[in-house]
């Protein structure tokens, strides 16, 4: 029998619901393997043992009450243990974004995603890593600790979310939650071999989340099939007021409409296919693997269109103009006197490493003689040895572009490529009513390929970041494996996604339940966990 570990949320909560194992057995389960496993993967940057005993322990409490009224409220994350992005508040618990600066932040509040969860009952086993402040593609630029892909160890999670995607592929948890800036829940999900999910643009809630890029960050589910990824999105989903860009869409139960998914109702799809994301770069057997799924579908019925999304060549630099210059401004909030960190002077030995905000007030007051030097030297020695080259690198890029006299030749033109962007899928919406093509150019690379290379690991990122520029919804989906001989390394996991027009989450779960059935992913090819 398939371990515990390795069953969807769907599973265990069909076992739970039947009283055939309890939510104590399920965590232990998942620490007891963490404990072990995790050593060398590094997916986790803080696990709560005590705490998610605790409250599986309570919740089968829960679970036994509700069994035994008539009341049957039991939501589908009810007892199950989840990972979580080290970039989501959590009260009482540590936040750190995988950041020397925040490295003793204590989160003051919850983030409405957290808090959903909660009243979902679900078990929090710890945080996940991540590049610091979501900045990367392979979680080496965390500053504490670098995940390796369970497939392969030698080989990068993806990033920013890649301590997620490899908590969720090597059955550390049963599923996780990650944020998607330019890709960093499809990537990381791609190169895991799970599922990622990037929900439009305002539908999932950015309050409590670190924020990065705010006009281009959304939260989603990392998950290890098609109807787990609805079950996450369907408990986070929703306007809420505490966030100004969220919206007050129609939400549907996307678990139902995945559990209802059927091949008919791919007969007549127009199915996209944007000739430039298969151009120059990419593997050649991703290139194949997309082929094959686009005859499997045209064999279902599917009319498949090649499209075009002219302005794809744009859309890394008007990212990195618009991402870096909204960093620049939210990480001003680092100053070493309201967060975390504050570096002394010329005495390393000093630092003070203050759990929140005010208590750093404190500090600056009763602290040694070398912190009351001035005002700008504490900023500067703070943001000096509390943020990571990576990070330097976008806030000096993000405030060059913003600064006057340059402003318009950067800023202002990647806003102009952005409107271009959003035609284009526009245009392209306007002929099918789903794109697919790969997430990312390669499977996983190994530790340490690119990681002295940013304009090639910002490379890896073509596919991904378009979407969005353009608020979009999309996906990441298993769909095959590579070969022995492939140059890029083989049996790696290959990731199809697939991109919907504005709010049709719907739409884009479907199809992609009827295309995992297709592959069948999971049966066939699991990463061997002998190490
Ligand atoms: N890899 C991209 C970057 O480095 C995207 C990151 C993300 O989505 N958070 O910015």
């Amino acid at each position: 029998m398939t371990s515990l570990n390795n069953l969807t949320i769907h599973e265990l909560h069909e076992l739970l619901k039947n009283q055939e194992t309890t939510s104590a057995e399920i965590t232990n389960n998942y620490l007891e393997k963490i404990k072990q496993k995790d050593v060398l993967l590094n997916s986790y940057l803080y696990v709560d043992y005590t705490g998610a005993a605790a409250q599986a322990e309570q919740t089968d409490e829960y679970i036994k009450k509700i069994k035994n009224s008539t009341n049957s409220d039991f939501p589908y994350l009810t007892g199950i243990p989840l990972s979580i992005k080290d970039i989501f508040l959590m009260k009482g618990k540590k936040t750190t974004c995988a950041s020397k600066i925040l490295e003793n932040f204590i989160s003051p509040y919850d983030s409405t995603v957290t808090k959903k969860l909660k009243e979902n009952n679900f078990v929090f086993l710890g945080k996940s890593n991540m590049d610091e402040f979501a900045m990367g593609s392979s979680t080496e630029n965390s500053a504490f600790k670098t995940t390796k892909n369970p497939w392969d160890i030698k080989r990068v999670p993806g990033g920013s979310s890649g301590g997620s995607a490899a908590s969720v592929s090597a059955d550390l948890c049963a599923g996780s939650f990650g944020t998607d800036t330019g890709g960093s829940i499809r990537q990381p999900a791609s190169l895991c071999g799970v599922v990622g999910l990037k929900p439009t643009y305002g539908m999932v809630s950015r309050y409590g989340i670190v924020a990065f890029s705010s006009s281009l960050d959304q939260a989603g589910p990392i998950a290890k099939d098609v109807l787990d990824s609805a079950i996450l999105l369907d408990a986070v989903a929703g306007f809420d007021g505490f966030d100004q860009t969220s919206r007050k869409f129609k939400i549907k139960k996307y678990s139902d409409i995945v559990k209802k998914a059927d091949k008919s109702k791919i007969k007549g799809l127009k199915v996209g296919i944007p000739k430039e994301f298969l151009s120059e770069g990419l593997d050649n057997e991703i290139l194949s693997n997309i082929q094959e799924i686009k005859n499997n579908l045209r064999e279902l019925g599917a009319e498949i269109v090649e499209i075009s999304l002219p302005d794809t060549a744009y859309s890394i630099a008007a990212y990195y103009v618009i991402a870096t210059s909204e960093a620049s401004s939210n990480l001003e909030r680092y100053d070493g006197i309201r967060y975390g960190l504050r570096s002394a002077k010329n005495s390393p030995g000093n630092d003070i490493n203050s759990p929140i905000g005010l208590s750093n007030l404190d500090n600056l007051n009763n602290g040694s003689p070398a912190n009351r030097t001035n005002l700008e030297e504490i900023y500067i020695n703070s943001r000096t040895a509390g943020f990571g080259n990576e990070v330097k690198r976008r806030i000096m890029l993000g405030t060059f572009a913003l600064s006057a006299g340059y402003y318009d030749a950067y800023y202002k033109k990647a806003a102009l490529i952005r409107k271009l962007i959003i035609k284009n899928y526009k245009d392209a919406f306007g002929k099918v009513d789903l794109i697919i093509g790969p997430t990312s150019p390669t499977a996983a690379f190994l530790i340490g390929e690119k990681a002295n290379d940013p304009l090639s690991m910002y490379l890896s990122d073509i596919y991904t970041i378009s979407v969005n520029l353009a608020y979009l919804p999309a996906m990441s989906i298993p769909s095959g494996i590579t070969g022995k001989n492939n140059p890029n390394g083989a049996g790696l996991p290959i990731g199809l996604q697939i991109i919907a027009p504005w709010c049709s989450e719907d739409k884009m779960l479907e199809t992609a339940k009827i295309i995992e059935d297709m592959v069948d992913f999971r049966k066939k090819y699991q990463p061997d966990l002998n190490f």
